[in-house]
């Protein structure tokens, strides 16, 4: 990793716990709040008038002192000037989506994003009448090509939901910022850890904190942070006109899973290295769609811009062989079948990412599978791999 590393690290320890009513425990309490008292009606006319504003505590959906520590403590691990937290991943995506078009305007979104952020795209966005144009997220500077009068923002991902593609992220964000437009990216892969695309040049960054961020399978968020004071105005107005809050719990969780968010990343990456290394040598395996790994499109991309590497990768069977990576996939001991991840968990499922492209093609010809390394002993995880790649010969 680089050398910001140290600093990151201790930053996960010590940021957000400086709040006075922390008391004397070291985690912050679960802040369960929707009534917040005031002691006159000067003082509540003061936080309505400033609700919108960071820091306002007003009424519960606008946040609570626990909520502004999770956001301020995102904001300073991605170097921007403020974050808003929301319930889910996905409405990360949408808020800030919102946050920047409008009828009559035009987004680029990357073909490769996350699938439920591109149904997002096709089913309401474009029923309030939003124009969206699917571009190759390879494309980089030659994505002015696409720009248009109208373009609002571009929303892209690094890498690429099941086939992990690394996009030129400050090719992209330039083509977005000449244009007038602005750039949000999905870097949820990453984490703030690994990629800082703020300081990259992007706008906005959006995070499923239901992955690594809180890591352990049980909390459900979202995380916004903006480059600057106008595009964080206008996520966190957007996102409390929708009505959005991320919950007390989740936030709780959050806040306590990134404590540990290093030392897991270090565990996930050491036995992803491990995994990838054994599954190369596998006859039945085609290609490995790691950003870590050769094979992976935009490879030179994450060498420049991201200091490690994640647990979550596909890997492309040689064609034919869909039934016996379905008989694999269920006689997997530790390998737990099943959505998400980030997890401390290990985690498979089959991928297939054509459905959902229309400014790419897949290529591949046999079957996919996305594979999320956990936290078990790594000799033991490829000693169940041994077992059901079995199946495959
Ligand atoms: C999981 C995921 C999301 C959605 O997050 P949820 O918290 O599950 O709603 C968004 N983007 C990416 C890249 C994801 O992997």
């Amino acid at each position: 990793m680089k050398t910001s590393d140290a600093n990151l690290t201790n930053a996960l320890i010590h940021l957000g716990r400086d709040h006075q009513s922390r008391g004397r425990s070291v985690n912050l309490p679960i802040y369960q709040a929707s009534t917040m008292l005031f002691n006159n009606l000067e003082e509540f006319e003061q936080a309505r008038d400033t609700r919108y504003e960071k820091g306002t505590l007003y009424y519960g959906r606008y946040g609570t002192p626990a909520t502004f520590e999770l956001e301020n403590m995102m904001t300073e691990l991605e170097h921007g000037v403020g974050c808003v937290a929301v319930s889910s991943g996905l409405t990360a995506c949408v808020v800030s989506l919102m946050a920047f078009a409008k009828a009559g305007s035009h987004v680029l979104v990357a073909d490769t994003v996350y699938g439920p952020t591109r149904a997002f795209c096709d089913n309401v966005l474009t029923g309030y009448g939003v124009e969206i144009t699917y571009f190759d997220p390879m494309l980089g500077a030659d994505l002015a090509l696409l720009v248009q009068a109208n373009t609002a923002a571009v929303f892209f991902e690094a890498p690429g939901s099941g086939s992990f593609e690394v996009p030129d992220i400050p090719a992209i964000a330039h083509v977005a910022s000449a244009a007038g437009a602005v750039s949000i990216l999905d870097g949820t892969w990453a984490t703030p850890l690994l990629c800082q695309p703020l300081t990259l040049g992007v706008d906005v960054v959006v995070h499923s904190g239901s992955k690594y961020i809180s890591g352990h399978s049980d909390a459900m968020l979202g995380l916004i942070v903006a480059g600057s004071q106008v595009h964080y105005d206008k996520v966190r107005k957007m996102s409390l006109s929708i009505g959005d809050r991320a919950g007390a719990n989740d936030v709780f969780l959050a806040l306590r899973g990134l404590r540990t968010l290093a030392v897991r990343l270090r565990q996930h990456a050491q036995s992803t290295v491990a995994c990838i290394a054994w599954l190369e040598q596998q006859p039945s395996v085609d290609r490995i769609l790691h950003p870590s790994h050769s094979d992976c499109p935009g490879h030179e991309h994450w060498h420049r811009d991201f200091s490690g590497s994640a647990g979550l990768f596909s890997v492309v069977f040689k064609p034919g062989l869909e039934n016996k990576v379905r008989h694999m996939i269920n006689n997997l001991s530790l390998f737990g079948i099943g959505l998400s991840w980030g997890g401390f968990e290990s985690l498979i499922l089959p991928v297939d990412p054509s459905p959902y492209r229309t400014a790419t093609t897949w290529s591949a010809t046999g079957p996919t599978v996305r594979f999320n390394i956990g936290l078990e002993d790594v000799d033991s995880l490829l000693s169940d791999l041994d077992a059901g790649f079995a199946y495959l010969s």
